[in-house]
Order: structure tokens, then sequence, then C-alpha cells
């Protein structure tokens, strides 16, 4: 396997790392150990940004964006265009690191690369319709219309469960849109984006980008407030907790920055009793068990019709009996593990609340041991019967939990669908064409994401990704989510001999 980190991998010191000219170190001695929770073995020390490491960097972006932003944006699409080929060359490597380093399977560790690659060829497209309206003036020999310019610093915090791809579906457009970026990933999955750096590294040299157009910092909570309270980080894009996104939108805020929120999920399907139960049952077990059930979009409810409950109950029991846990580099695994220990007592806390709460599993949940399971991070995806408004249903457990409701009425079903903290994806499973279309129609979901016929999980880069209430309200990827990196500007020229007013005001002088 070809290399995708900057070797040796011990002891790397990427803190402030700009990328293309040089790894940037300066004084930090502390460090993040990365352990891959499919066998539990240390597999490397990375260096943490210290506050000067941090202040360097920033300074350096800073700079880059004066020539940057001058760029064509085809050009800039140029750029993006090479960079989605390096990933293209590299997707086997780097997916497989994806799925060494956070767990998921490997076909999905290659799924995110080639998300990454997508984002790249939807960005490249984009440089050339970075589009503004004119508008008709009311003034005579007048011309008024609207354009895009970049904001500058936009600063990347990602998760640790899409490590590369969530990344990407920023930094791609915010570079065309002219943006520079400093990306933060998660302290869990560091050596990702190390490799995701290195990976971008000859494009950015060979066409002589401004050093400091990519930039990457690495460090937890701390190094990610000081890009949040940071005045000359003009937009944040966060992608985590709630709990996070309630702590970078008031800090931003708080200095009138920008800040585009994807945060966590509660994502709900109804299957009605008009549905194809053939399709629903195998997206509703992808969408409960993929990535371990540590998706954003994973399917956390089930809300069932009462005359199908049982049936759909006792082939989901069936499908779990044929679920094979293990090494999610071995493709004949369903589920792997889940991140870290961390994660594997707050299943074991939501099983017990949910017992506590009056719940009744359906498919046993427990922790997997024994030869192969060392690392201790591999659980048992379960199947509970729980009441909407329990407080552990009504938060997300990032686990693959899943719970089942009844329904007699499609509106009480909405009602329980929409009835939870956040808001972003959700399906329904229906042949009925006045169901579906009631599901969709404003009296309907209340989710930034909403499907027919297919699961929660697995959104393509093409629309806009995000949702409402808790899970934050940003957008990213496709459709017209590239204005959240951009300021809008309204332009009026006045080609004629005369003043005119607006409003027909006069001041004669
Ligand atoms: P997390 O909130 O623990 O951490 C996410 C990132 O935020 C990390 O880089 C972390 O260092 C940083 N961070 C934490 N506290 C911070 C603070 N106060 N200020 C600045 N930065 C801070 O989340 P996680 O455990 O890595 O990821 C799982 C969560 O992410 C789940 O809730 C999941 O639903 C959510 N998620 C949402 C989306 C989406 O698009 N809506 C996508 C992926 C994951």
């Amino acid at each position: 396997m070809q290399s995708i980190l900057p070797l040796p991998v011990q002891g790397i010191k990427p803190g402030t790392s700009t990328g293309q000219i040089f790894w940037h170190n300066e004084s930090s001695e502390r460090t993040i150990e990365s352990y891959s929770p499919a066998d539990g073995q240390l597999i490397a020390r990375v260096y943490t940004s210290t506050r000067s490491d941090y202040d360097k960097v920033i300074e350096t972006a800073q700079a880059a964006f004066q020539d940057w932003r001058r760029w064509p944006a085809p050009k800039r699409g140029e750029i993006v265009r090479q960079m989605g080929d390096q990933f293209r060359i590299y997707k086997k490597e780097l997916g497989t690191l994806v799925s060494y380093e956070m767990g998921k399977s490997l076909q999905e560790g290659l799924g995110e690369v080639q998300e990454i690659i997508d984002i790249c060829d939807f960005a490249v497209g984009l440089s050339r319709q970075l589009y503004g309206l004119t508008m008709h003036s009311e003034r005579p020999s007048h011309r008024m219309y609207e354009q895009w310019h970049p904001l500058g610093v936009v600063g990347i915090i990602s998760a640790f469960n899409f490590p590369v791809a969530v990344w990407s579906w920023n930094a791609m457009i915010a570079w065309v849109c002219g943006d520079v970026c400093v990306w933060k990933p998660s302290e869990k999955t560091p050596l990702t984006a190390l490799a995701c750096q290195q990976i971008i590294q000859d494009v950015l040299r060979n066409n002589e980008v401004p050093e400091g157009v990519s930039c990457l910092i690495s460090g937890s909570r701390e190094t990610g407030e000081w890009l949040s309270r940071d005045p000359r980080v003009a937009l944040v894009s966060a992608t985590g907790s709630t709990r996070m996104g309630k702590a970078v939108g008031s800090a931003v805020a708080e200095r009138m920055g920008r800040s585009l929120l994807e945060l966590g999920g509660n994502n709900a399907i109804i299957v009605s009793q008009h549905a194809d139960i053939d399709i629903a049952i195998p997206a509703i077990v992808f969408g409960a068990v993929g990535t371990a059930g540590q998706r954003c979009t994973t399917t956390r409810r089930l809300i069932i019709h009462e005359s199908i409950y049982e049936e759909v109950k006792q082939r989901l029991a069936r499908a779990y009996q044929q679920l094979r846990i293990g090494n999610p580099l071995d493709e004949v695994n369903h589920v792997g593990p889940l991140i870290d220990q961390q994660a594997v007592q707050s299943y074991l806390a939501a099983v017990d609340e949910i017992r506590s709460q009056g719940g009744r599993f359906v498919v046993q949940p427990g922790v997997v041991e024994g030869d192969g399971f060392e690392s201790g991070c591999y659980v048992k995806p379960c199947i509970a019967e729980a009441e909407n408004h329990w407080p552990v249903v009504q938060r997300e457990t990032f686990a693959p939990i899943l719970y089942v409701m009844k329904y007699r009425t499609l509106e009480e079903a909405i009602g329980l669908q929409n009835g939870v903290p956040q808001g972003l994806s959700s399906s329904i499973f229906t042949l009925n064409m006045r169901e579906a279309e009631q599901f969709l129609s404003v009296a309907g979901s209340d989710c930034g994401i909403a499907n027919v016929n297919i699961g929660t999980s697995g959104a393509e880069i093409g629309g806009a990704f995000g949702g409402e209430k808790e899970t934050g309200g940003g957008r990213e990827s496709g459709s017209d989510a590239w204005k959240a990196y951009m300021r809008r500007q309204t332009n009026t020229i006045n080609y004629g001999t005369t003043l005119p007013l607006a409003q027909g005001i006069k001041f004669d002088l």
C-alpha cells in the first residue's frame, strides 16, 4: 500500500500543518493517541497545536486569502478537480485508514472517500455557477444586481463518525467560493485528517496555490474553542453533538460571526399499513445498524402501524439474528465496533435507562466478548419497545439501539415523528400517494430531510444536507448550500445624467 501519511507516522508533528510547503511544528509536546476500535491497537501519536501554532496558522490563512480570493473561480475549480483525481488514486488507502481508525466497515470507508470525489466534481461545476440575480431598478438609467464574494477564513470542526467526508463537503465548496480553510478534525480520528492533507499536497504545490489555503490544526475541545471565539474566522462550520453546537453557536454569535451547525439527529421511519415491507426491512436494518448506529442519520425510532406491528417486529428480529458483528476490515461483517469504550459505556447506560423506564427488548443488547473483540468496543445491535416521550428516546444515543412503537392514524404517526427536539432525517414507507404527500406537506415531517420509500440514512451530495431544531439549521454540500460560504453584495449603478432618488424622494440643492 502506498503511504498516505507524512512519514514516519509515529510522532508526526502535524499540529499546524498548512500542508503544501511545510509541516509546521513549533512547541507542542502534547499528543493525541489514536487507537483503532477494530483491534484496540495504538496506531499513532499525533502532536496537538499550541496556541502560538494556531495563531501562526490563522495569520498564514489570512495572508493566503488576500491572493486566493483574486483567483478566478473556475481556476479554483481546476485545483479542486485535481484534488478529486488524487482522491481517486488513493481511494483504497484512505478508505482503509478510515475503516481502521474510525471502525466503520471497509465498504463504508470507501464510500466516504467516494463522497469526497463526488463533492469535488460538484464543486468544479459550481465554480462556473456562483450566480447572482439581476433586478429591475425603479429608477431610469440604473442597473441593479447582486454578486457573491468570499468570506475569508472558514473554520471547519468535524466529528469522528465521518472523519473525512464532512471536511470535504465544506472545504471543496469553500475553496471554489474563494475562502481559505482551517480544519480541526475530531481528536478521535486525527490520522485520516493528516492523510487528506497529505493527499492534496502535490496539487497545492504544483499549482503554486498560496500557502495557507488548506490548513490543519489538531486538538480537542479547547482547539475548537479557539476557532469559535476568533473574530479572524469569518465562518465556523461545526459538525458534532448538540452540546458542542450550542457552545459553538453562542460563542460565534457573541462576536457576530457566522456559524453553520450540523448536529445530532433522532431520526424516525414511519411504516404504514400500505408499505412494501420487503423494501422497508432492509432499509430499516441498514439505517439502524450501519456504522454501528453512529451516523447522524441513523434510524433510531420506528413508528409502525398497529395492524402490521407484530409482523414487522418479528421480521426485524429475524433479520437482526443474521447480522455478523466483527472486524470492519473483513467484508463479511455487517456491524463494526463503536468508536471507543466511552461510547460502549453510554450504550450500556442507555440500555439500563430503557429498562428502568419500562422498555422491553425484542432483540437483546450486550457487549460482545472473546477472540477478535479484544478492543472491548463491539456491542450488539438491539431493538426495544418504547414510548416516544421517555427521556432516553428523546435524546440521541450514538449506538445501534432501535426503538419501536405503534400508531393508529397518520396524524398520530407524524406527531410522534416530529415529537423530539432534533429534526434531521425522516422517512415514510407507503405506497399510498395521499399518505406520502401528507408526510411531505407543510403539515408533515419537520425535518431537513424527508424521504419516501427509502430510509433515513445515506444522503446524496447533490442535495443540501442538514436539519432543523436542535440539529442546528445548517445546510451543507449540494443545492445552493454554497451561499453560506459567501457574502452577498447588492450593487446599483447609475449610468444616466441625473440623480433620481429611490421612492421618488426630492432633494433639490
Ligand atoms: P462531539 O460534539 O463530541 O465533537 C465534534 C467536534 O467538536 C470535535 O472535533 C470536538 O473536538 C469539537 N468540540 C467539542 N466541544 C467543542 C466546543 N465546546 N467548542 C468547539 N469545538 C468543540 O461529536 P462526536 O462525538 O465527534 O460526533 C458525534 C455527533 O456528531 C453526533 O451527535 C452526530 O449526530 C453528530 N453528527 C452530525 C452530523 C450532521 O451533519 N448533522 C454529521 C456527523 C455527525
